[in-house]
């Protein structure tokens, strides 16, 4: 089977994401861009994670967005793949809900970069992308948009979107991102926040 390894790894990580709180249920969904940079594997629709094999991952093809495999892609796989085109740079991608994080993309409001690990984790502020229908074009494309440069993105009324290196940088990266949301909305709480500002290297 072809990128054995790396469907094993997609369905480690959806595990972890699941066991993290960062979603319930089949939520979520994650993908890896494979080696050969003109497919990549995500995450098959509704199915619990905990029961995956490696022959339930779906193969994406990048540049036409047609898939094979037995199972169908995640809903949202337009999001990865438009996400995927516009940023070479992007290895994995997790999409996830967690509570606290989802709260700001409710509220419509970025997440500063409160503590030191978000100046590690994100480039910049973390923007909300403009509110799109699940598995819409116009989601992928409103994603696409406020993600901009940066490694990290909220889906208005949804969710987070980080991408990473690997699955183990972008699943982490969504980890910090729903604690340093927690800390930013106690902080608002507690009094007046300072920010940090984006690193310079
Ligand atoms: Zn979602």
């Amino acid at each position: 089977m072809e990128f054995k390894d790396l469907r094993i790894q997609v369905i480690e990580t959806a595990i972890s994401m699941l066991r993290s709180g960062l979603t319930v249920g089949t939520g979520g969904n994650v993908s890896v861009r494979c080696p050969d940079n003109r497919t990549f594997l995500i995450t098959p629709s509704s199915l619990p994670y905990e029961t995956l094999v490696p022959e339930d991952i779906v193969v994406v093809d990048l540049a036409r967005g047609t898939y094979e495999g037995r199972n169908k892609p995640s809903i949202e796989l337009q999001l990865h793949r438009g996400v995927y085109l516009a940023r070479p740079d992007a290895g994995a991608i997790v999409h996830a809900h967690p509570p606290v994080a989802s709260a700001l993309a409710v509220s419509r409001k970025p997440l500063p970069l409160v503590i030191d690990a978000c100046t590690f984790a994100f480039k910049d502020e973390v923007k909300v992308a403009e509110y799109g229908e699940p598995g819409s074009l116009e989601l992928a494309e409103n994603t696409v948009k406020a993600l901009g440069d940066n490694t990290a993105v909220m889906l208005a009324n949804h969710g987070i979107l980080c991408v990473g290196d690997n699955l183990e940088a972008a699943l982490a990266r969504c980890e910090v991102f729903d604690k340093a949301a927690l800390t930013y909305i106690l902080s608002l709480i507690v009094g007046t926040p300072t920010f940090l500002k984006p690193r310079s290297d």
